[in-house]
């Protein structure tokens, strides 16, 4: 009796989660400290060369070579694309990953000042911050790589990195490849406007392509020799306009004309656009996919000529994990905010001067943990498939003033100086951190994997993706 109270009051003391300060994640906050400048010149390089979809050989092999340097087994090529990497340390249960993605966005280069103007003109910049988001997702592997060699930590730790986040999505091959099928919890974070575990679902998506195939013609002399591929197209985007009025609020439509036709006195023969169709979920993007499609062959027989419509790929909304983001929200909080200089804020609140935003500077506090809500607005991610194939934490952390224009000049300025270091570092503390937790406590890998199991229910993943390999070299 005498013997058990002291453990009964240590069962009240501690709490189950061990969510403390532990040694192991002071380890980790060190680790990232000693490391700190050879991440922030990675960062800083994938940023200045700013690699597009499927483009990023420099950028995968930078962080491929670090993971390689420090230890990690690094299998270069995976999935198809020669851009997908696979870096693992360590052997045994549990196996717990983290993503990184590096893609830039075409068109958007700017340099690292609050005011707009491109490092190269017409070049493609980090809109969306993935050059931290891949390096803080490897300076966290690293880190606990250390700990699984100094015997801190037993198991295996693994990092991918997934490129064409921004386009075609590549997590998708990489999932069907039965890559994340060993891992038992994998962890995500983003770049933001604000720091909190996120535990927000994303929209599915399903991007095609519609061509249209008509007969040249002089477009004055002989019109009547000619079927329009660009009245067809007309035809389409007409529908599909038409039909906006008739969708739920949660859907999105959107389209890029990619061909019209060449010159004004030639029927054209031949146009193009890819399409996009999102919802909260698969379930309601389905039936709309469905019936974009089929105006597709309504505008081919109004214009009189032929079409084709191909799948490019589709993805998944994020299955959404609250145990997991409990335990990510706990570690930013014992991270605390981050600090940043008056110099910083100056420039954060030139960036929303320039962008007619209030000039508050950044949100430098923890959100605290939201409610899950049933219909999300915002954006896609190919995380989403890589969180119906095995349990996901994700994480938002601030790289930029509150209300920057994301996919913008502004990211792209933050993400090359020390607004976006601090923000990389801070998500690179918080994912080793929870990476920690897992590795040391069973029971939290357990309750991660029992509300997954749960979400997910009886659905059955299915990439949607054609037949054959990814879409390298296309447009
Ligand atoms: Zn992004």
């Amino acid at each position: 009796m005498n013997k058990l109270l002291p453990l009964g009051l240590l069962l009240v003391c501690i709490p189950l989660s061990g969510q403390k300060m532990t040694n192991s994640k002071k380890a980790v906050i060190a680790s990232i400290e000693q490391h700190q400048s050879k991440l922030i010149q990675i960062s800083d390089s994938i940023w200045a060369q700013a690699e597009t979809a499927f483009q990023e050989d420099d950028s995968s092999r930078i962080l491929a070579d670090y993971a390689e340097a420090n230890g990690f087994t690094v299998e270069r090529g995976v999935a198809g694309m020669p851009t997908a990497f696979v870096a693992t340390y360590g052997s045994g249960k549990p196996v717990i990953s983290v993503l990184g993605e590096y893609d830039a966005l075409p068109g958007i280069s700017q340099k690292a000042q609050p005011t707009k103007s491109p490092l190269n003109e017409g070049a493609a910049g980090h809109g969306c911050g993935h050059n931290l988001f891949g390096t803080a997702s490897l300076g966290a592997a690293v880190a606990v790589k250390e700990l699984i060699e100094a015997g801190k930590l037993k198991g295996t730790v693994k990092f991918f990195g997934t490129p064409a986040e921004e386009k075609f999505f590549g997590k998708i091959w990489m999932v069907k490849a039965g890559l994340w099928d060993d891992v038992d919890v994998n962890l995500s974070w983003h770049p933001s406007a604000n720091t909190e575990a996120d535990v927000q679902s994303t929209l599915a998506l399903v991007d095609f392509k519609v061509e249209f195939f008509g007969q040249a013609a002089h477009a004055s002399a002989d019109p009547w020799n000619g079927r329009s591929a660009s009245d067809a197209l007309e035809l389409y985007t007409t529908g599909i306009n038409y039909y906006r009025e008739h969708i739920k609020p949660t859907v999105r439509i959107h389209y890029h004309i990619q061909d019209g036709g060449q010159v004004v006195n030639v029927v054209p023969d031949y146009s193009r656009l890819w399409v996009r169709v999102r919802d909260t979920k698969r379930s309601g993007m389905m039936p709309v996919y469905e019936r974009v499609m089929a105006m597709a062959e309504g505008a081919a027989i109004m214009a009189n000529v032929d079409y084709k419509i191909s799948l490019i790929s589709g993805i998944y909304e994020v299955l959404v994990n609250r145990a997991g983001g409990e335990i990510m929200q706990k570690n930013l909080e014992l991270l605390g905010p981050i600090p940043y200089s008056d110099q910083e804020m100056a420039f954060g609140r030139k960036i929303q001067e320039e962008t007619g935003k209030p000039q508050v500077g950044m949100d430098s506090g923890i959100t605290p943990l939201k409610e899950t809500k049933e219909n999300p607005g915002g954006g896609s991610t190919d995380v989403g498939d890589v969180s119906w194939n095995v349990p996901n934490i994700n994480l938002g952390v601030t790289v930029a003033p509150k209300d920057t224009p994301w996919h913008s000049w502004a990211v792209v300025a933050c993400g090359g100086m020390s607004i976006g270091h601090k923000g990389m570092l801070q998500a690179a503390k918080a994912l080793g951190m929870t990476m920690a937790d897992l590795f040391e406590n069973p029971k939290l890998v357990e309750k991660v994997k029992a509300e997954y199991t749960e979400r997910k229910g009886n659905e059955t993943y299915e990439a949607i993706i054609p037949e054959g390999p990814p879409p390298i070299g296309n447009n």
